[in-house]
């Protein structure tokens, strides 16, 4: 939780920085008034130096960033893309908007993809796997990648929640042919609002630059209100204010995440040894950013009872178990277009999905953490699931 925590000066100052260089706010031209002052040129140009990545697009939010992704790729009517069942509901909002066919994978112990379940999921329609590394952990990245190899599948990471993880020191957004990140207010980093895509590929970068801006290709040799064209496009475009605090929060950013992990790690050290407890299962090499700590217990009773207990200590959790609404497709029933991919009947789409996240209990973990914190998570949750 995160970069809002340490919102404050330093952002401040980039803000300054534009209405100090001409006060334009809009990312493109104007040249001659913001005496050579571009945040958000300058945020995309950072980002993707830390993401090991090619190139970078920023856009108004996590969901426009996917929107975009699909839209680069040109996937729509007719086309599957599959994600999992355990996700926000933004994923499945993009592929819908895109008026693709959304279809949902269970998830394992990983509590992200199940890579068995993807491989029966895929038709001869599927263009695209939209994996999400929920909760800031790795998805099993090598094998789903590689699924995605065999059957001629784009891949597209949803780093929404693993901004600033890693998996065997590569970067999350870095291994798919696409990233997404959201820098919404309860991010890893944020800039209110917005949201990057990384690219692998210079075609398919330039096709999303130009669809997120009216098909403006950004012509050098014309001026704007002559641009040249190959397509229709929307408005998805990043404002200087947004690139300007993503400027301060991307610095931020490693730190964030390494306290993060300390927190968490003595937040786990407190209730690791409670009987019934069971870790998540991590993919090996994961570097976690760690904004929750996600455990199992016995039963779906005892997950409920974490949660009473919890609040009546004055504690939380953070999206499981009581959030499950907005962020498991089994619920998702406002969706027709979802509800019809998986045969009309949601309710009994994801039995695996659903026997893992009922027991399962995610505690929210921020940069700054009391110290009593670890003690009185360990009286609650022992509380509630010691007979
Ligand atoms: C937050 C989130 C999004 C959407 O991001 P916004 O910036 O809020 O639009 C997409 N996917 C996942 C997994 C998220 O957690």
């Amino acid at each position: 939780m995160p970069g809002y925590e340490l919102i404050g000066s330093d952002e401040l100052a980039e803000i300054q920085d534009v209405f100090a260089n001409g006060g334009v706010l809009f990312r493109h031209g104007f040249d001659g008034l913001r005496n050579n002052c571009y945040k958000v040129r300058q945020f995309e140009q950072e980002f993707s130096v830390k993401m090991g990545v090619q190139h970078a697009l920023a856009v108004t939010s996590g969901t426009a960033a996917l929107r975009v992704a699909i839209a680069a790729l040109d996937i729509g009517p007719g086309d599957e893309v599959i994600t999992q069942s355990f996700t926000f509901v933004a994923t499945v909002e993009a592929i819908i908007e895109s008026r693709a066919t959304p279809v949902c994978a269970e998830i394992d112990t990983t509590l992200n993809m199940d890579p068995d379940d993807l491989r029966r999921r895929i038709t001869p329609r599927t263009k695209a796997v939209i994996v999400v590394h929920m909760l800031g952990t790795p998805a099993r990245l090598q094998e789903i990648a590689e699924i995605c190899r065999q059957h001629n599948l784009v891949m597209i990471e949803d780093v929404a929640w693993g901004c600033g993880g890693n998996l065997n020191a590569k970067p999350l957004g870095a291994w798919g042919d696409i990233g997404t990140f959201s820098f919404d207010f309860a991010k890893t980093m944020t800039t209110g609002e917005g949201g990057m895509v990384v690219f692998r590929d210079e075609a398919v970068w330039k096709k999303a630059a130009a669809w997120h801006d009216h098909g403006h290709e950004n012509n050098p040799a014309v001026p704007r209100w002559e641009d040249t064209r190959s397509g229709s496009g929307f408005n998805y475009r990043m404002m200087e204010l947004q690139g300007a605090v993503g400027l301060a929060q991307l610095k931020k950013l490693p730190g964030v995440v390494e306290a993060q992990r300390r927190n968490r790690e003595g937040l786990w050290l407190a209730l690791c040894d409670l009987p019934g407890i069971e870790p998540r299962n991590v993919p090996a090499g994961s570097y976690e950013t760690a904004d929750a700590l996600v455990f199992l217990v016995p039963d779906k009773w005892a997950a409920m009872r974490c949660r009473q207990e919890l609040l009546a200590a004055g504690l939380n959790t953070k999206i499981l178990p009581e959030a499950y609404t907005w962020h498991f497709a089994e619920t998702w029933t406002h969706m027709p277009e979802l509800v019809a991919a998986h045969g009309g009947n949601l309710a009994a789409a994801f039995p695996q999905s659903r026997a893992i996240l009922s027991r399962a209990v995610s505690l929210p973990v921020g940069v700054k953490m009391a110290e009593n914190l670890p003690s009185r998570a360990r009286q609650a949750v022992g509380k509630a699931i010691i007979p």
